[in-house]
């Protein structure tokens, strides 16, 4: 893409609301805008990065049989006052229509997905099986201060699976673990994972998958020598204590974003919906569920948290909207063509055609982010090369005109 064609600008100073480096870095360099509090527009950029992000949870989700799907946001009051959570869930968003008739909004969808489900799981040869969806969810949040870390309006990727019984759960439930950590690597991430029993369904254990960073609102306590780690809240231990697992290490504590977690859901939603299974003995039966949530936006924003410098954003390749920032530094053929020639090898890149200096077009390019930086000038044209520098070196490198496909690919 030409960046001449791109309407956002990016801007100097951040917008004097926004409190943490997540919204601060997106919105000075164009990839997203806020609406009002926890709700943002993205934009050509922001966008490009969230489906990139969508994609990579998409492949994993795909990966281990799930059925992607598309549920509606909109929901009759009858499905949350079956499950309790029309009076019980104090972030849901409720309507009222001008007929009276009332609706929610969906912040998590048991409530649709299991009645869904369920139509056609109908003997234990339907199980198990697995849906998602990667869809907008609405929470009335009390505080949304964090930038894309805590919306009203928000992306999630959520999954619902039903089983047979808690043995192929069980089974289930590692597998998505493992994707999860995947995921998550994938991004440059390392999640550590909290155990806690899973709130309302309380003999049952959910997992939440924990960022490190100061922009976080969780308070963890975890070990840096193995894979123990929990919430303070209910945490039996305090910073400073033995690893209660490895007991080779003190627990530290940190700041962290969750951006995902497990559920075991048990039985409830069939038994609140009345909605099972017949079994090989012929008998009914409720299935057991799980949910798993990813935070889609929340990601994009803990992304940014961690990867970035005073300059600005610095993106993992993975996420990156694009991958190669081409500058020129004067109006010349020459970039023209090694942009049509990245172009025509698939290689994703935004070409700053701009009428602008080029201090002008560093600073942008160090704000926006992208992996590769290629620089044609005056003096590299005499020479027919360019300057490939990352985003994430100091220093770059001249090559020849005809290696930089090569190099990129
Ligand atoms: P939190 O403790 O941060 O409020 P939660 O326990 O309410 O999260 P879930 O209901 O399990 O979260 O939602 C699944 C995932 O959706 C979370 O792991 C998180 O990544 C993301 N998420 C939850 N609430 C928000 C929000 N308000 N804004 C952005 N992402 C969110
Ligand atoms: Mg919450």
């Amino acid at each position: 893409m030409k960046q001449s064609q791109l309407f956002t600008k990016t801007e100097r100073f951040a917008p004097k609301d926004e409190e943490t480096v997540n919204a601060k870095l997106l919105s000075r360099a164009g990839y997203v805008e806020k609406l009002m509090a926890g709700v943002y527009s993205y934009l050509p950029l922001g966008f490009k990065a969230l489906k990139k992000i969508e994609q990579v949870v998409r492949q994993e989700m795909n990966a281990i049989g799930g059925q992607e799907i598309l549920m509606p946001i909109m929901h009759p009051k009858e499905n949350w006052v079956a499950t309790g959570g029309w009076s019980g869930i104090d972030v849901l968003f409720k309507i009222k229509s001008r007929t009276e008739k009332e609706y929610a909004l969906g912040q998590s969808e048991e409530e649709v997905a299991t009645p869904l489900v369920m139509r056609w799981a109908r003997s234990d040869k339907d199980l198990p099986l697995a849906v998602y969806q990667i869809h907008w969810k609405f929470r009335d949040e009390l505080r949304a201060k964090s930038g894309l870390l805590r919306g009203r309006e928000f992306l999630m990727k959520d999954m619902y699976s039903f089983h047979a019984d808690q043995a192929d759960f069980d089974k289930f439930y590692e597998i998505v673990k493992q994707a999860y950590l995947k995921i998550f690597k994938r991004f440059g991430l390392t999640a550590k994972v909290t155990e806690a029993s899973g709130g309302s369904f309380s003999d049952k254990i959910s997992y939440e998958f924990m960022v490190l960073t100061d922009a976080g609102e969780d308070d963890i306590l975890y070990c840096d020598k193995c894979v123990f780690c929990v919430n303070r809240e209910i945490a039996k231990q305090k910073e400073g204590d033995p690893c209660p697992k490895c007991k080779s290490s003190k627990l530290s504590g940190a700041k962290a974003s969750e951006v995902g977690n497990v559920f075991d859901l048990g039985k409830k939603y069939g038994q609140d919906f009345n909605l099972g299974f017949t079994n090989k003995d012929g008998e009914k039966q409720y299935p057991v569920m799980g949910c798993y949530g990813i935070g889609i936006s929340r990601l994009l924003g803990v992304i940014v948290e961690k990867y970035h410098d005073d300059q600005g954003i610095v993106w993992p390749e993975a996420v990156a909207p694009f991958k190669v920032h081409l500058l020129s530094l004067n109006k010349n053929d020459q970039a023209e063509k090694i942009y049509r020639d990245l172009e025509k090898n698939q290689i994703e890149v935004l070409y700053d055609d701009r009428d602008l200096s080029p201090g002008e077009k560093f600073a942008d390019a160090d704000l926006i982010g992208l992996p590769y930086r290629l620089v044609v000038s005056d003096k590299s044209l005499k020479a027919g090369s360019v300057e490939i520098k990352k985003r994430n070196e100091y220093k770059g490198k001249i090559i020849k005109d005809k290696e930089i496909v090569k190099k990129l690919k």
